[in-house]
């Protein structure tokens, strides 16, 4: 956010917008500092036990186990651990974790101590999102953003990010991106990732696979490397783009890959991709991997995601901010200044529809004879808190804990996984048209994505 005399600026991802305090949390969520909250060790230790395998990154990115990635978000991270230890406690027969950092939005010591916090998570990616160098996509996102840059002041600790490149960079510089996610600590390493542009498709994807045999050539054998690419959602909806792509990726002698696609807009804060074509362009991609035994990693697609892993991919990563759940376009709203400011809308995942809406409408959904609350530890806990009041974080390690749970409910062989979900998703449509008499599902709080899904799995 920022002020402009008495009109305030806000960056959102969403075509409409009921509540400008979302807008200004987006904002938030996208800002560098990492300084004011702080992770703590983890409570418990279920995650001890994992130690003892040989070699728990190969374990992680074998099929069969989804792997489950948490991105930290900039607000309400401490949760973060708890979270961790409570899935972990439940799910490790059924997933595979693990643990991401946003580099250049973090200090290095912000992104030690995230990773310190959760020791015993075998997946640790310190993602070096060289998309957002200003050489690459940086500049469009920039432009969403009123001008306001996406790594803030945390930039200037990363050299690989700041610094001047020769066009389709160096083997020196991939070598630096290496080491930066090396000394905070990072046990799958990425190569930099930057845009691949539709425009020149093919030369995208040599700089792509270069970039890949100079990180391959700078690692060690006890070392794991994803290829990293971010790239326009084009990729996947234009019949040729998508063909190449998937040539290019599935006869590289590489076998882990970490593809982040561009979203467009989306209709509504917290919102799921409603675009068939991306859909089924994820679709594609996701039973190819599959069929070709190779690993395919969707960072920031939340359920989409999870859809995806049904489908065939590796795993994807989601977290507590809208900006961890998806990689999508933003854009700019102007509002009049107000005062008193109105208070936020309180929203929580409802699992029983596999939606984040009001959550005076998921406790009305709650109380429906078919259906019971949440009674993780999280939600009990939300429950305890004083009429009325609300804790983001709470509501927020619901929604992950909620998330990992439909994660293990679909592990497993592809057959399997995907009746797995195609049930969960008609249960959760069946419940919406039943619900939906006596609850009014409208708006941001209808389920949209339900019907797409379910024909996308059918
Ligand atoms: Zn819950």
């Amino acid at each position: 956010m920022a002020s402009y005399g008495d009109e305030l600026h806000f960056i959102v991802d969403s075509e409409s917008l009921d509540d400008p305090a979302d807008a200004r949390e987006i904002d938030f969520d996208l800002e560098a500092s990492d300084e004011d909250e702080e992770e703590t060790g983890s409570d418990t230790d279920y995650l001890s036990d994992i130690s003892t395998e040989v070699d728990p990154v190969a374990a992680a990115l074998t099929p069969g186990k989804p792997l489950f990635l948490i991105q930290r978000s900039h607000q309400q991270s401490a949760i973060l651990p708890q979270v961790f230890n409570d899935v972990a406690g439940r799910h490790l027969a059924d997933l595979s974790l693990g643990a991401v950092a946003p580099l250049p939005r973090m200090s290095p010591d912000g992104a030690r101590k995230f990773f310190a916090a959760v020791p015993n998570v075998p997946v640790r990616i310190a993602d070096p999102e060289c998309f957002a160098r200003l050489d690459s996509f940086g500049t469009t996102l920039s432009q969403q953003r009123d001008g306001k840059a996406y790594v803030g002041q945390s930039g200037r600790y990363w050299d690989y990010f700041t610094d001047d490149q020769p066009v389709g960079q160096s083997e020196d510089w991939v070598k630096q991106v290496l080491d930066a996610q090396r000394v905070v600590g990072a046990t799958l390493l990425l190569t930099p990732g930057m845009w691949a542009d539709a425009a020149t498709a093919e030369e995208s994807l040599i700089s792509m696979r270069r970039h890949a045999d100079w990180a391959r050539s700078n690692l060690s054998d006890a070392e794991h490397l994803a290829v990293n690419s971010t790239m326009s959602a084009t990729w996947l909806t234009t019949a040729r783009l998508r063909e190449q792509l998937l040539n290019e990726l599935i006869d590289s002698d590489e076998q882990v890959f970490y593809i982040r696609f561009r979203w467009p807009l989306l209709a509504q804060p917290y919102g799921h991709l409603l675009d068939t074509s991306i859909l089924e362009g994820y679709a594609e991609l996701a039973s190819t991997f599959q069929d070709n035994g190779k690993i395919l990693i969707l960072p920031n697609t939340g359920l989409t995601g999870w859809l995806s892993v049904a489908l065939g991919a590796h795993g994807f990563s989601t977290g507590l901010g809208s900006g961890e759940r998806a990689f999508a376009d933003t854009r700019v709203i102007k509002i009049k200044q107000k005062s008193p400011r109105p208070a936020p809308t309180q929203r929580i995942f409802a699992p029983s529809i596999l939606h984040i809406i009001e959550r005076s409408i998921s406790d009305r959904l709650d109380a429906l004879p078919e259906a019971r609350a949440c009674d993780c530890r999280f939600c009990r806990s939300l429950r305890q808190q004083p009429t009325g009041q609300f804790d983001k974080a709470l509501a927020g390690a619901h929604y992950l804990r909620r998330v990992a749970d439909l994660t293990a409910r679909i592990s497993g062989e592809t057959n399997n996984s995907i009746t797995a979900a195609r049930n969960l998703i008609q249960e959760a449509n069946e419940f919406r048209r039943e619900a939906s008499s006596t609850v009014p599902l409208t708006g941001a709080n209808d389920p949209k994505h339900l019907p797409l899904w379910a024909e996308i799995i059918s």
